[in-house]
């Protein structure tokens, strides 16, 4: 894809699965990219195998939060992918778990979004944004109460974000995904009944990989993407369809 070529991109979560499948894709494209990331093996297999920047920072934590934000600034784009899950019935749902869960995929965004678009903003420049959200934002998926309510969540954020920002010259979109091949996956669909009652209802067939959400986020990214705000995009092989 053209454009992103001496673009720097802020990428949030890329130690693995989407995000470090997008931070391989950013550097093939010659993008610069500030990783922000938590994993301390992560942090130094970015740093070794792509030779990028990497702010090791605990994302559930909002100020920690802020402080890396502001350190990799200023970026040309944002990605918020870093996310995280936990099974666990509607019933039986913590409130800690409820709360680890909504701090990582809804306010971590939210914060990191704030201190991008303030230094866009402040420096009269345009911008973009693409929150990762998943297909669990429109879909009551058992087990997943705290991810579904977070992704909802970062949706609806996303929605009034395109809504103030794009006004300034930042256009803000979501992609929901269905279940991709990451480590995530391996943890949320590894039960084969669970996840062939969700294959049956995809109609391409199977699972997206990291690559093909990747290139719907760089998509979104670009100007080709110059008239898309505030969406939220499945990237599910037609689940949301049928
Ligand atoms: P993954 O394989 O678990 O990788 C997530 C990345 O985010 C890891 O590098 C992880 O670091 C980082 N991260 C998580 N919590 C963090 C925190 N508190 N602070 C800093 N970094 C943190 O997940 P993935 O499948 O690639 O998911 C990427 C995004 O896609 C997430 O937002 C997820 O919700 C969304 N998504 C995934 C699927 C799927 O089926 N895989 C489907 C729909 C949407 P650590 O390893 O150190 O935790």
């Amino acid at each position: 894809m053209s454009g992103l070529a001496g673009k720097r991109v802020m990428l949030t979560g890329a130690g693995k699965g989407i995000g470090r499948a997008l931070a391989g894709m950013l550097v093939a494209r010659g993008a610069e990219v500030c990783a922000l990331t938590r994993s301390a093996a992560d942090v130094a297999a970015l740093r070794d195998e792509l030779g990028i920047e990497v702010v090791e920072v605990d994302l559930a934590d909002a100020e920690a939060a802020r402080a890396a934000a502001r350190a990799g600034l200023p970026c040309d784009y944002l990605i918020n992918n870093a996310g995280t899950t936990e099974l666990q019935a509607f019933l039986d749902t913590t409130v800690e778990a409820f709360d680890r869960l909504i701090a990582v995929n809804t306010r971590a965004p939210m914060i990191v979004a704030q201190e991008y678009a303030r230094d866009r903003i402040a420096r009269g420049l345009p911008g973009a944004i693409v929150n990762v959200s998943s297909v669990s934002s429109f879909i009551g998926f058992a087990d997943h109460a705290a991810y579904c309510a977070s992704k909802a969540g970062l949706d609806g954020l996303t929605r009034v974000m395109a809504n103030e920002l794009g006004r300034r010259g930042i256009r803000v979109n979501a992609v929901n995904p269905t279940v991709t091949l990451t480590p995530m996956a391996v943890k949320a669909w590894s039960d084969p009944d669970k996840a062939a009652g969700m294959l049956a209802r995809i109609p391409v067939g199977r699972f997206a990989t990291p690559e093909e959400v990747g290139e719907v986020v760089l998509f979104l990214l670009s100007d080709a993407a110059a008239m898309l705000n505030g969406v939220a995009l499945p990237v599910d092989g037609g689940f949301m369809s049928v």
